[in-house]
């Protein structure tokens, strides 16, 4: 029967090999980026493969966090009727790069931003909470967009056609947007700080404002000269506060501003392996186009009254989410913060061949993981013997990354203790701990390395708790 069987599921992997319905890895994709999705070919990366973990802990600390923030959180669809986009002047400007199709008789769109959608929130709470709605009014989505992107632009998780953006807007009036500014600046510095454990100091950061052409303004450059000129003082305004504020320094560049608005750039440089990158870490960007097509300067004066002029600033602290994955796990060698890790503790058996002390090896490190899991980590068992324990180490720590190693051998379980060893990014080497064990031993784990969740609790108020067996990983 179990001969049987065997032959039975061999059978059904061979077909579905030839169907070609097995991803298999693509060498052609950044290493990182394979061990958090597997890539159909097409620009689609499938976060299956310890990614899921990863995104589903991320959008979860974000929303928090935009929540404690003020922000009010949206989630709204992945199509829409392509009125919507005819209204925002997508469909005019942006169609090359649209999902187009029909639904019965009516044209619909995949939908390429989300800044349509969060202004039809907006004009939603604005009619039916008229001046109960507080301004400045700033909407998060974590929203996954679809753009048609050519196939030899496509490059693993850097460049695909299926992504997600940290997206939020502001509609701030005018006298707040300074404000509103540096508090997007903030945001990121939080984030990039306390969750990505990434230092931002005036060394590697700039700001860079891009501007209109004073002379281009009604031309080239849409909108009113007094919309252009107070937005432009509310950029430099924010940008010289953040300069006494944290140090940051900021240039101008003019006439490279987008024909609807000014913004605002964070720049940080990198080195790696020797050659100077720029990352590009948040945006603000000013809108004077899309209140105007969808008349939110007339809606809000209807209930604000005559006199108060907005701004609708587009924002995102990471851009796309991919994007930002790939270029951070080739930042940190693939090693990511404990909070967001796929595999958050390895629970390492080293087996001396005695029936008996392996006995209680074995059974050490299974209440460990199985407690870690109850407490909603995610945690993988592996065994290996004193003579092949300097390889897997190597191959777990190096190649894996788990976010915490423990080891059990011996000496651990014949005086009650554990071997833990996390990593510490800000020192970018492991740190190893005695842990001395009682008749809870995942509790003193946890308490152990409790700081590294520190920042996300500072961030978000909590620490995602999404369990999971990842020993199949390790
Ligand atoms: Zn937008």
């Amino acid at each position: 029967m179990q001969k049987e069987n065997e032959k039975i599921a061999k059978t059904h992997m061979d077909y579905a090999y030839e169907l070609d319905l097995v991803i298999k890895p693509d060498s052609r994709v950044p290493l990182f980026d394979r061990e958090y999705a597997a890539f159909s070919g097409a620009g689609v990366p499938l976060f299956s493969l310890g990614g899921g973990y990863y995104r589903y802990a991320l959008i979860d600390i974000l929303a928090r966090f935009h929540a404690k923030r003020g922000y009010f959180i949206a989630e709204t669809p992945i199509i829409a009727s392509s009125y919507l986009y005819q209204v925002s002047g997508h469909i005019e400007f942006f169609r090359q790069n649209m999902f187009l199709f029909k639904i019965e008789d009516h044209d619909f769109a995949i939908k390429p931003m989300n800044c349509p959608y969060h202004i039809l929130v907006f004009l939603s709470h604005l009619a039916r909470f008229r001046q109960k709605v507080a301004l400045p009014f700033k909407i998060f989505e974590a929203g996954r967009v679809h753009r048609y992107e050519p196939s030899g632009s496509l490059y693993g998780l850097l460049r695909v056609r299926a992504f997600t953006q940290d997206d939020a807007h502001i509609i701030t009036p005018e006298e707040k947007a300074v404000e509103s500014l540096v508090s997007v600046f903030e945001e990121m510095k939080l984030l990039m700080e306390k969750l990505f454990l990434m230092k931002l100091d005036p060394e590697s950061i700039t700001l860079r404002l891009s501007l209109s052409d004073k002379e281009k303004i009604g031309t080239e450059f849409m909108g009113t000269r007094r919309e252009w000129e107070t937005a432009e003082a509310a950029l430099e305004e924010a940008a010289k506060t953040l300069k006494d504020k944290y140090g940051f320094n900021y240039f101008k560049e003019e006439g490279e501003a987008a024909f609807y608005g000014p913004k605002i750039d964070v720049i940080m440089r990198v080195e790696e392996s020797g050659i100077e990158k720029e990352w590009q870490l948040g945006t603000a960007q000013f809108d004077f186009n899309l209140p105007r097509r969808f008349k939110v300067y007339g809606a809000v004066r209807e209930i604000y009254g005559e006199e108060t002029n907005i701004f609708i600033i587009h924002r995102a602290l990471m851009g796309s989410l991919e994007r930002f994955l790939s270029v951070y796990l080739d930042y940190t060698k693939g090693r990511m913060p404990f909070p967001l890790s796929p595999v958050q503790f390895a629970v390492v058996a080293i087996k001396i061949g005695d029936p008996e002390i392996d006995e209680k090896i074995a059974g050490l490190v299974k209440r460990i993981h199985k407690g870690l899991l109850a407490e909603g980590y995610r945690t993988g068992i592996v065994e290996t013997t004193k003579t092949s324990l300097s390889g897997d180490v190597r191959r777990i720590e190096s190649t894996i990354k788990p976010a915490v190693t423990i080891y059990v051998g011996a000496r651990e379980v014949k005086e009650g203790f554990v071997t833990v060893r996390p990593y510490i990014h800000e020192k970018k080497r492991r740190i190893s701990q005695k842990v001395n064990i009682g008749d809870n031993p995942h509790l003193d784990v946890i308490n152990a390395i409790k700081s590294l969740e520190d920042g996300v609790l500072e961030l978000a108020g909590y620490s995602p708790r999404i369990p999971g067996d990842v020993s199949h990983l390790l």
